[in-house]
């Protein structure tokens, strides 16, 4: 597994890195954004939200933009977090400095976990709604011909959607299912990632049952 650790202060990176190395991970330090944008590809983005040349907000939704890498932000202590806006940035979670490398390691390996948990239990690999192409080999999401870039929660969301299409899954078997229950917690979250997943698919892809939860609708049948 490699990680880049995106930290300009080296009196954090260089024993983060050797930590992270200790528990069997390669390490890629960046210590600017520019290098974190240019790094290859990685298993999972360490990033600190306190960088010299571009807010860590911005690196994380350009990472986010072209990659479904997880991504775990670091904040200084004290730092006001908005947990919405780092959701909608991308973000799957995220630690409070100082942190102990124990409890790191547990973040990272929850959140590798999570985005990777739905691909190992696949039996089909592609899976087809209408026009809804999802490749869980690949983790690759094709709409109405167009290929999707989608959050790891976004893609694991309209995964466990599109596996039963037409049912309804309800709100809490949601949150159970996709997130877990060291998550953040608000149903709120669920909201903001069905937004969004509507807003990059079609709004009428996602169907809200009233006080149940949502459903996927096969909108090449004519019939929802
Ligand atoms: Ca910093």
């Amino acid at each position: 597994m490699r990680i880049l650790v995106v930290e300009d202060d080296p009196s954090i990176s260089v024993p983060l890195a050797e930590g992270l190395g200790r528990e069997g991970f390669e390490v890629e330090v960046a210590s600017t954004g520019a290098a974190a944008l240019a790094a290859g590809p990685v298993d999972l983005v360490l990033l600190d939200l306190g960088l010299p040349d571009l807010e860590g907000s911005v690196v994380c939704q350009r990472l986010r933009a072209t990659s479904a890498v997880p991504i775990i932000v670091v904040t200084a202590r004290g730092e006001e977090i908005d947990r919405v806006i780092l959701l909608e940035l991308g973000a799957d979670d995220y630690v409070v400095k100082p942190f102990g490398i124990r409890e790191l390691v547990a973040r990272i390996r929850a959140v590798l976990r999570r985005t990777s948990g739905s691909v190992a239990a696949a039996v089909t690999t592609e899976i087809v709604v209408g026009s809804l192409h999802i490749d869980r080999r690949a983790r690759v999401v094709q709409f109405e011909g167009r290929s999707i870039a989608l959050t790891p929660k976004e893609y694991d969301l309209l995964l466990y959607l599109a596996l039963e299409s037409g049912a309804v899954r309800g709100r809490e078997q949601m949150i159970r299912e996709v997130w877990d229950e060291h998550w953040w917690g608000s149903t709120k979250t669920l909201d903001v990632h069905v937004a969004s997943l509507r807003k990059k698919l079609r709004p009428e892809l996602i169907e809200t049952v009233r006080s149940v939860g949502y459903r996927i609708v096969d909108l090449s049948s004519g019939t929802p």
